[in-house]
């Protein structure tokens, strides 16, 4: 996450792409290609990078090279580079390969917990605590995610109440921000409004991301909703990667160069150079391109 303080003219961008990207497409990507992929990216001003997950390759065989990636990968001062973590066995993996920040994500839906994770949404928060004491003891800064934050796609609509209880959670924890994803894609502007109108009351203290998809076309539409009700965090995946497992063939997640073309057209900094970015991006087009034709690119 970047810590400096941002002014009202700027907004902060975590790039998920190398994590959430990744493992979205079905080609094995060759470590070396993942590795030029995150440096472009850093090189073009991106300073808060999700670059890999330490989850068991059994689940996600795409990030298997997790610690190879951050082996490699150029490291230059100032940009955090982090890693999402299913476990205290993840974060242990974390540790012992030097991540500064690593991702725990707990979905605010029941069912979709129990189908991403074989747990209960409490029974994901009760390992919390002693993630967040041993993240804490090795240096490790902690993000909490709250996935199926705007609906899922099991139990339909999900309420305020319950996204606020498990981000209730995470600060209790001592998370340094907490990420609401639309897993699925199911937001709507107004929707992002009067969640957002609601968090950031009740919880002013606690910094809140957003993760939005665009499997129907409005992800930028949530990204400017949630901008205009004082979100200043924002997730996007280079060149769109990502999809939903939910709905195969949708775009992805929004795209960071959209993102930033945006922002900057209304005059908000966001630390990118759109040009080097936009490089990477068909860079990183070329490089994972013979993905199966129901991969959705966004
Ligand atoms: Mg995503």
């Amino acid at each position: 996450m970047v810590r400096e303080e941002l002014s009202s003219k700027s907004i902060s961008i975590v790039e998920v792409g190398p994590r959430d990207g990744f493992q979205n497409v079905r080609k094995e990507i060759p470590t070396g290609d993942k590795v030029k992929i995150i440096d472009l990216l850093s090189a073009a001003g991106l300073r808060s990078i999700e670059a890999t997950s330490f989850t068991h390759p059994k689940w996600i065989p795409q990030l298997k090279d997790a610690a190879e990636v951050i082996r490699r990968i150029t490291k230059p001062p100032g940009v955090v580079f982090s890693a999402l973590i299913p476990n205290e066995k993840g974060l242990d993996r974390a540790i012992e390969n030097g991540l500064e920040e690593v991702v725990f994500v707990v979905s605010a839906s029941e069912a979709l917990n129990r189908e991403n994770f074989n747990k209960s949404t409490w029974e994901s928060l009760a390992e919390l605590s002693s993630i967040a004491e041993k993240a804490r003891r090795n240096g490790v800064q902690l993000r909490g995610a709250i996935a199926a934050s705007f609906g899922c796609p099991f139990e339909g609509s999900v309420s305020v109440e319950r996204v606020i209880e498990v981000a209730e959670a995470f600060r209790n924890a001592g998370v340094s921000a907490v990420t609401l994803a639309d897993t699925t894609g199911m937001a709507h502007p107004l929707q992002v409004k009067e969640l957002l109108s609601v968090l950031l009351s009740q919880l002013s203290d606690l910094p809140i991301a957003l993760h939005f998809h665009d499997t129907r076309r409005i992800g930028l539409v949530n990204v400017y909703s949630a901008w205009q009700a004082g979100a200043k965090i924002f997730e996007s995946s280079i060149a769109g990667l990502g999809g939903c497992p939910y709905a195969p063939g949708a775009p992805g997640n929004v795209a960071t160069e959209s993102l930033v073309y945006m922002f900057h057209k209304m005059g908000v900094e966001t630390g990118v150079n759109l040009d080097r970015l936009v490089e990477c991006s068909q860079i990183t087009q070329e490089l994972v391109s013979d993905r199966r034709p129901d991969q959705g690119q966004g």
